[in-house]
C-alpha cells in the first residue's frame, strides 16, 4: 500500500539538479522582449497607431475601429516574428486562474486561400462562451453570451506561441465577471479623488495613478512526493500529516542558503519574467522549510496585478521544468508559517512625486501628512470591506487563526509618525491660528527625518504598515488575486479623498486659510480614526482585548466577512465610487460564497476518502501484524511469562482500534453534515451552514490520524510524511 510513497523517494533520491542554460545575454538586453511595450510599439506601429495607443492608455480616449486595425495589424505581425501562431484574450474570471482560449491566426482569405488574420474587432473585443465561468447569478443560461474586451493600458504578450492580449470580461448586460474591470474603476476613482487633493499643493498634477509592489511567498515540494499526496493535488493543502520533529524551530532557514535544485529553479524563472516584462528583483528563503519568496519591482498596480497573475502561471510551468510543484495555498502544512502576499502600496503623481513619501519640505510635507492620514481614516472606516476582500478559505488558516496576522484590521505608522500626529492633534486648536503657529507647525512636520524610510518597518505583526514611504497591506493571501485587495483599497481611499476635500473646501468658503482647513481637517481625521492606529504586537491576546474595547472589529469566520460587501459603508465605498453597482456587489458576494462552501467540501471529501481508503487499512493491516504477534507468543509462552511480554503490544492495539473507530465515526457524521448542508438553496446559508457544521470535521477527522501517523509502521505509511515534503534536500 506505501508503494506509491516509496517510489516517490526513491525517485527523489535520484534527482540532480537541472541546470538552467542561460540566454548569452544580460538580463536588461532581453527584458520585455516578448512584450508589444513601447519599443515594439514604436516599431511596428503607424505613427498614428501609436499615438492612439498612448492617448488611450494616459487619457482613456477610445481607439476608433480603423485605428484598431492598424494596431492589430502591427501586433500581428510583431507576434509572428516572435513565434507565435495563435492568440488570446487573456482574463481573470472570478476562479483562481486566469483563462483563455486560443485561436489560430490563420484564415480563409478571399479567394478561399490561407491567410494570417487578426482584425481590430477581434483584438478589441471578443465573445467567448462564458457560461461556465461564475457569475453570482447575474448570467443566466439564456443570455451565456460574455464579452472580453481589450485593456489598453495592460501590454500584450507572448507565451509559447500564444500571443496573450489581457481584457476584461463583462456580461451581456455589461456587469463585471471578472478581478479586474473593478480594479480599474477603483483606480480611476482613486485618480480623479487624489489629483483633486493635490491641487490644494500643486496644479500641476493631471493624474495619479497608484503602485503596487506585491511579495509572492511560495512552498515547493517534489513533483513525485506532490503526486503521492491525493490532498495536495486536489485541495492545494495537506489535510493530514503530524509535524516533523524538526521544521522551523531553529530559525535556520530564512535568508539561509538556497539549495542548488531550487536555485537553478530561480534562474530559469527570472529568466522567463524578464522577457515578458515582469520587473522580479529578489529571492530567498522564507521561514519555513522549503517555503520561499520573490519579489518584483513596484509597478502601476494594474500592471503589476497582471504581472502577478502572470508569474503564477509562469512559476507552475518552470517549476515542473524541475520536478517541482509550487504550492500557493496559504497553509500547506499544518505547524509552520504559511504563505501570504505582502501587497506594498503607494500614490505617484504624474509630476513625479510619491504621494506617501515624506516631502523634502513643509510644502511636500503637508502633502504628504494629508495622504497618510488620509490613508489611515479610509482603513478605519473601511476595515470590513479590506477583510472582506482577503478573507477566504484558505487565508483564513492565516487570519486569525493558526497563525497572525490577526483578522483585527489595525495600521502601524511608527513611533515618529505616531508622535508627530499626536503631537499635531494636540496643536492644533479651533481658533484662528497665528501665522507664527502656522509657521511652526509646517516647520514642525518638515523636519520628518529621513532616518523615519529605514526604520519604520519591522513590525511584522501589523496587517497593514506604513513602511516608509508606502504602506504594506500584509493581510492578503498568497493565492490572492492582488485586484480585490487592491480595488477595495482604492476605493476606500478615493471616497475618503473626496470626503476630505468636501470638508476642506467647506472651511475655505467660510473664510479659513488654505493651510490652516487642512490642518484642521487633518486633527480631526487623527482624532477620529484614532482607534486604528496600533503599534504593538498584533499577535498577542492582549491585542484582541485592546481592539474590542477600542470598537475595532475581528471577524474570522469566512461568510460572515463575506457579509460585510453589503453593509451600509462598503455600499457606499463601492457604489458611490462607481467601483461596482450594487448589483454586482450582490453578485460578488454570492460567487466568494458558493467558492468557499466548494472548497470545503472538495476537502471534506478528500478527507473522507482518504481517511477511509488509505489510513483505515493501513492501521487496520499494521493491526492484524500486531495481533499475530501476540498470538504467536502466547504460542511459545508459558501465561506468566506471556502476560508480561504483551501488555504493550495489547495496548497498542487498543489505540489503534480506538482511533480508526473514531476516524469511522467521525467520517460518517461529516457526511451527514454536508447532506444536511448541501440541501440548503441560498449561497450565503449554505456558506455559514458549512462553516459550522463542517468545518470542525476536518480537524476533528486529522487529529486522530496524525495519531495513528505516530505508532504505525513507517515502511506501511501510505502518505509522504512531512519529513520528506519539507525537507527534500
Ligand atoms: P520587505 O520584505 O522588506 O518588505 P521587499 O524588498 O521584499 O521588502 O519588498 C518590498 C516591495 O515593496 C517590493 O516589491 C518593492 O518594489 C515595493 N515597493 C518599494 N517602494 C514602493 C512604493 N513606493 N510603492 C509601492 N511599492 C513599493
Ligand atoms: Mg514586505
Amino acid at each position: 500500500m506505501a508503494k506509491l510513497r516509496f517510489q516517490a523517494l526513491g525517485e527523489l533520491m535520484n534527482r540532480a539538479p537541472k541546470e538552467v542554460v542561460f540566454p548569452g545575454k544580460m538580463a536588461t538586453d532581453y527584458f520585455g522582449e516578448l512584450v508589444f511595450g513601447k519599443a515594439a510599439m514604436a516599431k511596428y506601429l503607424s505613427r498614428d497607431a501609436y499615438h492612439a495607443v498612448k492617448l488611450a492608455n494616459e487619457k482613456g480616449e477610445p481607439i476608433d475601429r480603423k485605428m484598431a486595425d492598424n494596431v492589430a495589424a502591427g501586433m500581428k505581425a510583431w507576434a509572428i516574428e516572435h513565434g507565435a501562431t495563435h492568440y488570446t484574450h487573456w482574463f481573470q474570471p472570478l476562479t483562481d486562474a486566469t483563462a483563455e482560449k486560443h485561436d489560430g491566426f490563420i484564415d480563409f482569405g478571399e479567394n478561399g486561400n490561407m491567410i494570417e488574420a487578426f482584425s481590430g474587432k477581434l483584438l478589441a473585443q471578443q465573445e467567448p462562451d462564458a457560461s461556465s465561468f461564475p457569475s453570482g447569478g447575474i448570467r443566466q443560461t439564456f443570455e451565456a453570451r460574455g464579452y472580453t474586451a481589450w485593456d489598453v493600458s495592460s501590454p500584450a504578450f507572448i507565451v509559447g506561441t500564444t500571443l496573450c492580449v489581457p481584457t476584461i470580461f463583462i456580461s451581456y448586460t455589461g456587469e463585471a465577471l471578472d478581478y479586474k474591470t473593478p480594479l480599474l474603476k477603483a483606480l480611476a476613482a482613486v485618480d480623479q479623488a487624489a489629483v483633486g487633493v493635490c491641487q490644494y499643493f500643486d496644479k500641476d498634477v493631471r493624474k495619479v495613478h497608484a503602485n503596487l509592489g506585491w511579495e509572492q511567498e511560495y512552498f515547493l515540494v517534489d513533483q513525485a512526493l506532490f503526486q503521492a499526496r491525493p490532498d495536495l493535488m486536489l485541495t492545494g493543502r495537506t489535510l493530514m500529516g503530524h509535524s516533523s520533529s524538526k521544521d522551523q524551530q531553529l530559525d535556520d532557514h530564512y535568508f539561509g542558503s538556497i539549495p542548488e535544485r531550487v536555485t537553478q529553479f530561480m534562474i530559469e524563472l527570472e529568466i522567463e519574467c524578464h522577457k515578458l516584462g515582469i520587473p522580479v528583483k529578489t529571492r530567498h528563503n522564507e521561514v519555513a522549510p522549503n517555503q520561499f519568496e520573490l519579489a518584483p519591482i513596484f509597478e502601476e498596480a494594474n500592471l503589476a496585478n497582471d504581472h502577478n497573475q502572470l508569474l503564477m502561471d509562469i512559476m507552475k510551468r518552470v517549476a515542473h521544468h524541475h520536478k517541482f510543484e509550487v504550492l500557493f495555498h496559504e497553509k500547506p502544512f499544518a505547524g509552520v508559517n504559511g504563505s501570504g502576499k505582502h501587497n506594498n502600496w503607494s500614490l505617484q503623481t504624474d509630476t513625479g512625486v510619491n504621494l506617501l513619501g515624506p516631502g523634502k519640505n513643509p510644502k511636500g510635507n503637508l502633502q504628504f501628512l494629508t495622504f497618510l492620514m488620509n490613508a489611515v481614516a479610509a482603513v478605519y472606516k473601511n476595515q470590513d470591506l479590506l477583510r472582506a476582500g482577503i478573507l477566504n478559505a484558505s487565508n483564513s488558516h492565516r487570519l486569525g487563526a493558526n497563525e497572525a496576522p490577526p483578522a483585527i484590521i489595525s495600521v502601524f505608522c511608527g513611533s515618529q509618525i505616531t508622535g508627530m500626529l499626536d503631537n499635531l492633534a494636540e496643536r492644533v486648536t479651533d481658533q484662528k491660528m497665528s501665522p507664527e503657529e502656522k509657521t511652526a507647525l509646517k516647520l514642525g512636520i518638515g523636519r520628518i527625518p529621513e532616518i523615519i524610510l529605514d526604520n519604520t518597518d519591522r513590525n511584522r505583526t501589523s496587517p497593514f504598515a506604513f513602511t516608509g514611504n508606502r504602506f504594506e497591506f500584509r493581510a492578503v493571501g498568497s493565492t490572492a488575486n492582488c485586484a480585490a485587495s487592491m480595488t477595495a483599497l482604492n476605493a476606500a481611499m478615493a471616497v475618503q479623498l473626496e470626503e476630505f476635500k468636501v470638508d476642506v473646501d467647506a472651511l475655505i468658503e467660510n473664510g479659513v486659510k488654505k493651510d490652516e482647513a487642512i490642518f484642521q481637517i487633518i486633527k480631526k481625521l487623527i482624532l477620529e480614526s484614532e482607534a486604528i492606529r496600533f503599534d504593538g504586537d498584533g499577535y498577542s491576546e492582549g491585542w484582541k482585548v485592546e481592539a474590542a474595547k477600542r470598537g475595532l472589529t475581528n471577524i474570522t469566520c469566512v461568510p460572515e466577512s463575506l457579509t460585510k460587501y453589503l453593509d451600509p459603508q462598503s455600499k457606499k465605498t463601492m457604489v458611490s465610487t462607481g467601483v461596482m453597482t450594487e448589483k454586482e456587489l450582490h453578485a460578488r458576494v454570492e460567487v466568494e460564497m458558493e467558492k468557499f462552501t466548494k472548497k470545503i467540501q472538495i476537502e471534506a471529501r478528500v478527507l473522507g476518502d482518504l481517511a477511509i481508503n488509505h489510513i483505515v487499512p493501513t492501521a487496520v493491516a499494521y493491526q492484524t501484524q500486531l495481533i499475530q504477534n501476540v498470538q504467536g507468543l502466547r504460542d511459545i509462552f508459558s501465561e506468566k511469562e506471556f502476560n508480561e511480554l504483551a501488555g504493550a503490544r495489547k495496548e497498542l492495539i487498543k489505540t489503534l482500534s480506538n482511533h480508526v473507530s473514531a476516524i469511522k465515526l467521525e467520517v460518517g457524521k461529516m457526511v451527514e453534515a454536508r447532506k444536511r448542508c448541501n440541501v440548503l438553496e441560498d449561497e450565503t446559508e449554505k456558506a455559514f451552514a458549512y462553516d459550522k457544521e463542517v468545518v470542525p470535521y476536518l480537524e476533528g477527522v486529522r487529529k486522530h490520524i496524525d495519531k495513528l501517523e505516530l505508532i504505525v509502521d513507517n515502511e506501511m505509511w501510505p502518505l509522504p510524511k512531512y519529513r520528506e515534503l519539507l525537507f527534500f534536500r
